[in-house]
């Protein structure tokens, strides 16, 4: 009997997390019950709202799950997608409390889903379902400041945040922190720059970390620096997009590419910017004349020869049934469960590295969290120091410059004097949390050789931390 699965529920996405969980809670010391309240979602809310159409009226089933309890607010995105269901959200809110742990970022997990294809939708309808489902929350106590934060997932963005901001502002007149109710909403609205592009961003730095370690990847046959690497991203959403450009910018070959209608490959490498207007262009990445090799059917583009592939759109791609087509040696996972447990076993048999999307993608939401401590400040990252910084940087050169006699270039000068702006202090502070996560989790993999995958030491991380807050709150023995 498996305690964690609701009678009648199908959990395949969810039992998948669990099974993860399991495997690394037993390199951990807590109790039996203790994991037990680590593991399970606390509060799972399904609920239904009718929506006006022209005929008739529609009836949209949508979830807010919130996973864990043991830091406030919980946090995690909002999935709009014709595919969700309740064990997807649970697997997904799982998924964002280790995630936070693992950056830390003090927030406990959630998810939410709207089940429709937003593609079928009119902005104007969008904009309806997104304020009712806020007020749906609302009503519920699943959403606030201090209670549970949503932010963009796939099929919705910075539009839908904004929706989600003013409804809830509108129906809690006078609270000051109303903005912090939601994050990856439009810099206009209080949103912060750097965090459109976060979660890719997030994504090459933990590959350029995972390359760099020379002995590491002699395991792997590979030498060891980003550039030249190549490699395959399937998905150009938000992530994937992301993720290849930064990776490019990093000095990667960016050599295939996977969307929805096919896949496209050249060994040369592909500029991702023009296949990008070519898609939108045509409708399609399939015939852009950058490409050597298109393929109809989009799983071949992932089987492609390349060093590094960065699943970056859904769940379950690679499984047992195609992992040892792979010919990649580093899977990035800039998606949430892009592989399988039993994939992922024997990807490694066959000598490879997974980089996990509790730690790959997760710099979404660290960038989430300076949203929402930006918005609790009320004050943007920068102000109160850059002009004083400035003016001190100043007066130190012209000192160093009195007393030595030589004098900088302008762009030198330019250089030393500049304060940091929003942005530059964003992405500074991402790459900071992405570095030192990768080498915790590292250390963890390396002290125990029964840790086998850099996932399960990514794990035993999480619950080890989170197992700490739980008893510093006096509740288990
Ligand atoms: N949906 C994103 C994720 O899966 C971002 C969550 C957030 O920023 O709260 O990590």
């Amino acid at each position: 009997m498996i305690d964690y699965i609701a009678a009648g529920a199908e959990t395949k996405f969810f039992d998948e997390v669990c099974r993860h969980f399991e495997k690394a809670a037993q390199f951990t010391n807590f109790s039996p019950g203790l994991l037990r309240q680590i593991r399970q979602c606390n509060s799972v809310y399904r609920f239904s709202f009718p929506v006006k159409g022209e005929n008739d009226v529609e009836v949209i089933d949508a979830w807010r799950v919130e996973h864990s309890h043991h830091q406030s607010p919980t946090k995690g995105g909002i999935r709009y997608s014709d595919m969700v269901n309740e064990d997807e959200v649970m697997a997904l809110a799982a998924l964002m409390t280790y995630k936070c742990a693992i950056v830390n970022v003090p927030f406990g997990g959630a998810k939410g889903g709207i089940k429709i294809n937003p593609g079928n939708y009119t902005p104007q309808q969008l904009e309806k379902i997104t304020r009712r489902y806020t007020v749906e929350l609302v009503k519920k106590n699943f959403i606030g400041p201090s209670i549970d934060v949503p932010a963009p997932d796939y099929g919705s963005g910075e539009r839908e945040m904004s929706w989600i901001a003013d409804t809830y502002a509108t129906m809690n007149p006078g609270q000051l922190d109303a903005m912090a109710c939601v994050t990856g909403k439009p810099l206009a609205l209080q949103g912060i720059a750097g965090r459109r592009e976060a979660t890719g961003r997030g994504v090459a730095i933990a590959v350029r970390e995972c390359v760099s370690i020379r002995e590491d990847m002699q395991k792997i046959g590979l030498m060891p620096g980003i550039t030249g690497k190549t490699v395959i991203v399937q998905g150009l959403g938000n992530v994937g997009y992301y993720s290849a450009k930064f990776l490019a910018e990093f000095g990667a070959v960016i050599v295939g590419l996977c969307e929805q209608e096919g896949a496209i490959y050249n060994r040369n490498g592909l500029d991702v910017e023009a296949v990008l207007r070519h898609r939108k262009e045509t409708g399609s990445i399939l015939g852009y004349p950058g490409s050597k090799e298109d393929f109809k059917d989009s799983a071949e583009g992932l089987e492609q020869p390349c060093d590094i592939l960065v699943p970056a759109a859904l769940e379950n791609q690679l499984t047992i049934n195609n992992v040892f087509n792979i010919q990649a040696k580093i899977i990035a996972e800039g998606a949430n469960g892009p592989t399988t447990p039993d994939a992922e076993a024997m990807f490694y048999e066959r000598g490879g590295i997974i980089i996990p999307d509790i730690y790959a993608n997760a710099g979404g939401v660290t960038v989430s969290y300076f949203e929402w401590l930006k918005n609790l400040s009320h004050v943007t990252f920068g102000r109160m120091s850059r002009r004083f910084e400035e003016n001190s940087s100043l007066n130190l050169v012209n000192t160093v410059e009195g007393i030595t006699g030589v004098s900088l270039t302008p762009y030198q000068r330019a250089a030393i004097i500049k304060g940091a702006s929003e942005l530059e202090l964003v992405n500074s502070a991402l790459e900071d949390t992405m570095v030192d996560a990768f080498h915790d989790i590292r250390r963890i993999y390396l002290q125990n050789e029964s840790i086998d995958t850099l996932r399960t030491a990514a794990f035993v991380k999480a619950i080890n931390q989170i197992g700490v807050s739980y008893l510093n709150m006096g509740i288990f023995p």
